[in-house]
């Protein structure tokens, strides 16, 4: 350990006139060392789940927005790539790209996330640390990111906070790139946030029991891809993107390539004894690609979804129904 702790302030002065200090990697010793205690924390949390699964169903509101920010970190990235406008500077930005890579190679693997119930929440608790994290890894990007449900599902804001779950993938994914300052990386995860603010957007109105919000994350320049699109009421989430994605139809000879919704409101809703009728407008901007003369071309409409709710005749609350329909002119 004193061997290790010698090379480790050695090779910060040698890095530091180099580079930032705070971007510093870890080497490949460090790295083993730290590798290998985070294996055996992870084996041992295992261990603790005993036959059963440690990990939750990932059903969960939380856990689902939380795959989705895993996907469009890459998407928010390469908007300050391309733009330059995320207040960090070129060494930043390689950082981040090099975040992008690592992100873009783990789409699809189930591993990358893993959320964490409750009762392991000690796991998230750092020696010499008196907080308790929301998520943790090890230095390698083979290491699953693991998510504190508990703390995840404390505040109900957190929700829908896309923004806050970009700044945590990035933090995290630094950490698997060998960057080991945690203040470094929230400075990163946060230029991400304020980016993915930017870009977002909730409508939320109440009604009867309950909050029913809308929420939109676009994709500002990058036309290539579909926004993030969910609708929730209470504990209910439905995704809307492959409803609006059905709805959209291209010229003939080409393809969708993206959309982004804008300028979203609400009728007044419509109630009636048992029934709640919510009509939500918006614009909606897509981008569709000719097959052969690859020419892309946009196209601007109005777009209204129609969402109902029903009073349960088993606990007298409403709640949100699956039929939506989307219409658009
Ligand atoms: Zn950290």
């Amino acid at each position: 350990m004193k061997v290790l702790i010698a090379l480790f302030s050695l090779s910060i002065m040698a890095n530091a006139f180099a580079t930032k200090a705070a971007a510093r990697r870890l080497n490949v010793l460090e790295k083993a060392y730290y590798n290998k205690e985070f294996s055996e924390k992870l084996a041992d949390l295992h261990a603790r789940g005993g036959s059963g699964d440690i990990v939750g169903n990932g059903g969960g509101l939380v856990e689902q927005n939380f795959q989705y920010a895993y996907d469009k970190a890459a998407d928010l990235i390469d908007h300050c790539l391309v733009y330059k406008n995320c207040d960090i500077d070129a060494e930043d930005l390689s950082t981040l790209e090099e975040i992008k890579l690592t992100i873009i190679s783990n789409w699809g693997n189930k591993e990358r996330l893993k959320f964490i119930p409750a009762q392991f929440e000690d796991f998230f608790n750092d020696e010499g640390d008196y907080e308790t994290r929301i998520a943790k890894t090890g230095f390698d990007p083979s290491f699953p990111i693991l998510i504190n449900l508990n703390l995840a599902y404390r505040n109900e804001s957190f929700t829908y906070d896309f923004g806050a779950m970009i700044a945590i993938v990035i933090h995290e994914v630094g950490h698997q790139i060998g960057i080991i300052d945690h203040g470094y990386l929230d400075f990163l995860g946060q230029a991400l946030r304020r980016e993915t603010i930017a870009q977002q957007d909730n409508f939320g109105i109440k009604i009867v029991n309950g909050k029913f919000n809308i929420a939109v994350l676009n994709s500002g320049a990058n036309k290539l891809s579909k926004p993030g699109l969910y609708v929730s009421f209470n504990n209910k989430s439905i995704p809307l993107l492959n409803k609006v994605t059905e709805e959209i139809h291209c010229p003939i000879n080409s393809e969708l390539l993206g959309f982004n919704v804008e300028n979203g409101h609400f009728s007044k809703p419509n109630i009636i004894l048992h029934r709640v009728l919510l009509q939500f407008q918006s614009w909606l901007t897509f981008f569709c690609e000719n097959k052969e003369t690859k020419t892309v071309r946009f196209f601007q409409r109005d777009m209204n979804m129609e969402f109902y709710l029903y009073r349960s005749e088993s606990d007298d609350d409403f709640v949100l129904n699956d039929m939506i329909r989307v219409k658009i002119y």
